[in-house]
C-alpha cells in the first residue's frame, strides 16, 4: 500500500513566498496591496479602478461531471492548471471561490485544492481567511435585526410579519436553525414571528458581493434587495428601510479580492463563495475581472457539475460582467464515472470497465451542454492512484470517439507538471475555435420558458412541473416586473435531475419547482427544486471529528 500525504501535510511542508513577491509577477507593488499578514493581501480599490483600462486576458472555466460526495477535483485541477500555465511561461492568474466553514466541518473537508495543487495558506483560507464570510454574515444579520426593529418601533412601512422573506444567516451547517420562532418573551423582546436561518453562502448578500462590479454597484444592488411584503402584498426593499449605506459599509473590505499563492507560487485570487446547488456558484466578478486585467490567462472555476455552476456562470455571471470564457474544462474522475455506471462506493477501487462505459453518458451530456453554448471543451481526467491503465485507456478512447479533446491530468500528484498536456490542449482549442457563445435562453422569455429551457437543454429532462405556490408566484413576479431576470436553479448536485439518487444520464424525468425566491439585488430569480435545502445539515461522521490543533497552533486533520 502506498502511503499518501494528506492535503494539510503537503500544504504545511510547502514554502510560501511573501505575498509582495507574488504580486510582482502580475505587475503590482506593495502600494497596490492591503496586507493581511505576510502571505495574504487584498487588492486596493484604487488599484482595482486603475487597471480597468487594461486589455482582457483569456478566461478558462473549469467545471465537472455530477460529483460524488467528496468532489471531483475541480479546485485541484483549477490550481494545477494555473501552475501548468506558469510552467509554460504564461502570465496567468487563478480566480476561485473562498471556502465556507459549513462543508469544511461537514462532508467535504477543505476547498483550497488538493495534493500538490493547492492554494496557501490552506488552513487559513479554509477557516477565517480575511473575514469576508464573517462580514457577509454580519451584514445579513444586521439587516434582519433592522427589519425586526422597524416592526418593533411602529412598523411605518406596514411590513406584514408573516411575509418577511429575509432570513438570518450563519456560516455553518446547522439544521436545527432552519425554522425558528423569534421575539418571544413579551412586548420588550420584539414581535414574535416565524423565522429561519440560511447558510451564509446562500444569502443574497453573498450573490450581490459576487456579482457587483464595484462598491457603488454593490450599494445599488443592496438597496434593491426585497426583504418582505407589506399588508398590500407589495414588496418592501432595503432602500425603503434606508440601510444600504450601513450594509455597504460593513462590506467595504470584503468586496476587495484576496491575493494568495499556489504551492508553485502562481498568483491566485480567492474571493466570494456561493454554492452552486443553492446559489449561483461562482467567485466574484470583481476578482475574475481583476485577474483578467492583470494576466493573459485566467483559470476560474464554477461549483459542482456543468448542470449547476457552469450553467449559472454562462447565464448569470457572464451577463453581469465582461467575463465570458474562451474555453471550458470538464473534470471527470474514473471513480465517479464508475459510480454513475452503478458501482457502489465500497467497490470503487476495483477495475470495472463496463461500469465506466455506462457512466460515460454523464460526462457526454455535460460536454454536449457546453458545446451547445458555442464554447470549446477539453475533458480533464483527474487521475487517482487507484485508476487502472485499462480504465484510463478506455476513457481516452470514449472521449476520442465523441470527438472531444481529452487530457490525462495528474496535478494532484505532480503539481503543474501534471497539467501541461491539459494546458497545451486548451491553448490549441482556444486558437482554433471560431463559434460564438450563445445563451440557451433569453432573459426576455417567460419565467416558465426559461426554467423549461434549463431543464430540457441542460439537464436533458422531459419537462418541468410547478407547485401551486410556484405558479402563483410566477404571476405575482410578472406583476412586480421581475420576470425579465435570469434564473438561478436550486437543485441537487448529484444528479442531472432533481432526484439525488438518479445517477448517470437519466432521461424522461420531470423536474418539480416547489417555490421561487426573488433575488432582485443579485439580479436573478431562484427556483427551488426537489428537496434541496438552503441550510445544510451535518452528516453522521462530520469532518470536524478529525480536526485538531497542536500546541503551536498548527491545524491538524483539515483534510
Ligand atoms: P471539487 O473542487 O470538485 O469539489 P476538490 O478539488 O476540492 O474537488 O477535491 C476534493 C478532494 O479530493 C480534495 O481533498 C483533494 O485532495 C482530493 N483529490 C482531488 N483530486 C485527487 C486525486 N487525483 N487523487 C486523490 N485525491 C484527490
Amino acid at each position: 500500500k502506498v502511503s499518501v500525504k494528506s492535503d494539510i501535510e503537503i500544504a504545511q511542508s510547502a514554502e510560501m513566498k511573501p505575498i509582495i513577491q507574488i504580486a510582482e509577477k502580475i505587475g503590482l507593488t506593495d502600494d497596490d496591496l492591503e496586507l493581511y499578514g505576510k502571505y495574504k493581501a487584498k487588492i486596493s480599490s484604487d488599484t482595482l479602478s486603475k487597471i480597468q483600462g487594461n486589455p482582457n486576458g483569456k478566461i478558462i472555466l473549469v467545471t465537472a461531471i455530477n460529483p460524488t460526495p467528496a468532489g471531483e477535483g475541480k479546485s485541484t485541477v483549477t490550481v494545477g492548471l494555473g501552475d501548468a500555465f506558469s510552467q509554460l511561461g504564461k502570465k496567468v492568474m487563478i480566480a476561485m471561490r473562498e471556502p465556507s466553514l459549513g462543508p469544511t466541518m461537514g462532508v467535504k473537508g477543505g476547498a483550497a485544492g488538493g495534493g500538490y495543487s493547492q492554494v496557501l495558506p490552506m488552513d487559513e483560507i479554509n477557516l477565517h481567511f480575511t473575514g469576508d464570510l464573517h462580514a457577509i454574515t454580519t451584514a445579513n444579520n444586521a439587516l434582519a435585526a433592522l427589519i425586526d426593529n422597524h416592526i418593533q418601533q411602529g412598523n411605518e412601512l406596514q411590513i406584514d410579519q408573516r411575509r418577511i422573506v429575509w432570513k438570518r444567516a450563519l456560516d455553518l451547517n446547522d439544521r436545527a436553525l432552519r425554522n425558528v420562532i423569534i421575539g418571544l418573551g413579551g412586548p420588550m423582546q420584539g414581535v414574535p414571528r416565524e423565522d429561519g436561518f440560511d447558510i451564509t453562502v446562500a444569502s443574497e448578500i453573498m450573490a450581490v458581493l459576487c456579482l457587483a462590479k464595484d462598491l457603488k454597484d454593490l450599494k445599488r444592488r443592496l438597496s434593491e434587495m426585497v426583504v418582505a411584503y407589506n399588508m398590500e402584498k407589495q414588496p418592501v426593499t432595503v432602500s425603503q428601510l434606508g440601510v444600504e449605506g450601513a450594509l455597504a459599509l460593513i462590506l467595504k473590505d470584503a468586496v476587495k479580492p484576496n491575493l494568495v499563492q499556489t504551492i508553485e507560487h502562481t498568483p491566485a485570487l480567492v474571493h466570494g463563495g456561493p454554492f452552486a446547488n443553492i446559489a449561483h456558484g461562482c467567485n466574484s466578478v470583481i476578482a475574475t475581472t481583476a485577474a483578467s486585467k492583470l494576466a493573459d490567462f485566467v483559470i476560474t472555476e464554477a461549483g459542482f457539475g456543468a448542470d449547476l455552476g457552469a450553467e449559472k456562470f454562462l447565464h448569470i455571471k457572464a451577463r453581469n460582467g465582461d467575463v465570458l470564457p474562451e474555453a471550458v474544462v470538464v473534470v471527470a474522475t474514473i471513480r465517479a464515472l464508475k459510480m454513475h455506471g452503478g458501482v457502489g462506493k465500497q467497490d470503487l477501487n476495483n477495475e470495472n470497465v463496463e461500469a465506466l462505459i455506462a457512466g460515460f453518458d454523464n460526462l457526454k451530456k455535460h460536454v454536449q451542454t457546453i458545446r451547445s453554448f458555442g464554447l470549446p471543451v477539453v475533458v480533464a481526467i483527474n487521475k487517482f492512484i487507484s485508476d487502472t491503465n485499462l480504465e484510463v485507456d478506455t476513457l481516452l478512447e470514449l472521449c476520442e470517439k465523441e470527438g472531444v479533446q481529452v487530457a490525462l491530468t495528474e496535478v494532484w500528484e505532480k503539481g503543474g507538471k501534471g497539467g501541461i498536456a491539459l494546458a497545451e490542449k486548451l491553448l490549441k482549442a482556444i486558437e482554433s475555435h471560431t463559434e460564438e457563445y450563445a445563451p440557451l435562453y433569453n432573459v426576455s422569455d417567460s419565467i416558465e420558458e426559461k426554467i423549461r429551457s434549463i431543464v430540457q437543454k441542460v439537464y436533458g429532462g422531459k419537462d418541468v412541473e410547478f407547485s401551486t405556490k410556484a405558479k402563483k408566484q410566477m404571476k405575482d413576479f410578472e406583476q412586480y416586473g421581475w420576470d425579465g431576470l435570469p434564473i438561478c436553479m436550486a437543485k441537487t448536485q448529484y444528479s442531472l435531475s432533481d432526484d439525488p439518487s438518479k445517477l448517470g444520464r437519466p432521461t424522461d424525468f420531470t423536474v418539480s419547482v416547489r417555490e421561487l425566491k426573488p433575488s432582485i439585488g443579485a439580479g436573478f430569480l431562484v427556483a427551488l427544486t426537489g428537496d434541496v435545502m438552503t441550510m445544510p445539515g451535518l452528516p453522521k461522521q462530520p469532518a470536524a471529528l478529525k480536526m485538531d490543533v497542536d500546541e503551536k497552533g498548527n491545524a491538524v486533520g483539515l483534510f
